[in-house]
Parts: structure tokens; sequence; C-alpha cells
């Protein structure tokens, strides 16, 4: 039988090694929206720290509101708790099949936190792929998307502390080898086309 013209996920023996991929970027490059279609094609965990963090503060936990304090102000979460989430999730039987880290690391100290994770459970991380789109874009995207902290003070502290917390993994996740640098202002299916070229040459 013909395969249906919709199935563009890889097969089970493309599956066979999980792969685990990190997406970097600024707010707006559109890390989440490329992170879904990813999670498809290669059928992994999606591990988005920004809806966890936003999920826990919808359930009232008390993580979710100190987390909710930081975020409404453009600010990152600190290390400890943004960790402590993604350890909790790393647990969940879906992440054997490989995981897509959309939102995390942000800070080197979490790149370190993730290095331990998965040196601990002896998987290397296969990829980092950092999202680049310029500013006045990216402006105009978060704008039209209208969360909460999408206002433009709150815009514009998120991309100073992008610039001085995030932008050092670039260099970080460069010397390991593991970077790709795509330019992600086109239409998605443009942008997923380039993810899609990069992970086929990966595996
Ligand atoms: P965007 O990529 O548009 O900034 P996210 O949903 O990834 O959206 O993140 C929203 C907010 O959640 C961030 O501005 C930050 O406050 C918090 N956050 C998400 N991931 C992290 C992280 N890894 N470290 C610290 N804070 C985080």
């Amino acid at each position: 039988m013909a395969t249906a013209p919709d199935s563009l996920a890889l097969s089970p023996r493309q599956l066979s090694s999980p792969m685990r991929i990190v997406f970097l970027g600024p707010p707006g490059a559109g890390k989440g929206t490329q992170a879904q279609r990813l999670e498809k094609y290669l059928q992994v965990a999606h591990l988005s720290t920004g809806e966890m963090l936003r999920r826990a503060h919808e359930a009232g936990t008390p993580l979710g509101q100190e987390a909710a304090c930081y975020m409404n102000a453009g600010q990152l979460v600190p290390d400890d708790i943004v960790v402590g989430v993604v350890v909790d999730r790393l647990t969940e039987k879906d992440c054997e099949r490989g995981c897509l880290f959309d939102g995390f690391p942000r800070t080197v100290p979490q790149a370190e936190a993730l290095d331990r994770l998965l040196a601990d459970r002896k998987i290397p991380l296969d990829l980092v792929i950092a999202l680049n789109v310029s500013e006045s874009l990216l402006v105009e995207r978060l704008l039209s998307r209208g969360r909460v902290d999408d206002d433009p003070e709150t815009i514009r502290e998120r991309f100073r502390q992008y610039h001085q917390l995030t932008q050092p993994l670039l260099n970080y996740y460069s010397t390991r080898g593991v970077l790709r640098q795509i330019t992600a202002e086109g239409t998605p299916d443009e942008v997923f086309g380039k993810i899609r070229s990069i992970i086929d040459a990966a595996r």
C-alpha cells in the first residue's frame, strides 16, 4: 500500500538511534514552532522549559508562582529551578526515544548541568541548532504574539538577558563541535527545511 502523503515521519529503522538536540535562539526566533515540527518528524520528546514553567504557574504550584515573577519581568528563572524541572522531566519514559530541548539551556551553568545529566546517562548531545533572526523581525513577531511577557519593555529586558546570559552558549557549543547555525527568517516551512537537512546529514 502506498504511504500516506502526510506521513513525513521517519521509519522505525531510521529512528533506531535516538537523538538529543538543543534549539538555541533569542525570544521570538521560532524555537517552539520548529520544535513542534521536529518532534513529529523525529518522534522524540519535546522539552520546552518555558511551557513547563507556564504550566506550573497555571497549576498554581509554589515553583510556578516563583517562576512567573521572573518571567513576567522578562528575566531568566534561576538555574536551580529550571534544572530541577528538566531533571524531573528527563525521568519520563518518552525521553528514551530522544529529546528536543527548546529554550534550555539558556545559561552556561545550565549547559554544564545538561552536560552532567547526559554524561550520567551515558548519552551524547548530538546537535545544537541556533536560529538567527534580525532583532527588528524578532520584535515584530513578539509584539504580534501578545503573551503577558511580550510588552515592549519586557521584550527589551528579555533581549538584554539573552545577549548577556544565553549568547555565550554559541561559543560554548561551537568549541564542542555540535553547533549548527541557520538564518530563521523565512516561512516556518522554509526554516524547517533547513533544520531537516541538518538533521538528515547528522544521522
Ligand atoms: P521565548 O523563547 O519566546 O523567550 P520561552 O517560552 O522559551 O519563550 O520562555 C519564556 C520565559 O520563560 C523566559 O523569558 C524565561 O523567563 C523563562 N525561561 C524559559 N526557559 C528558561 C531557562 N532555560 N532558564 C531560565 N528561564 C527560562
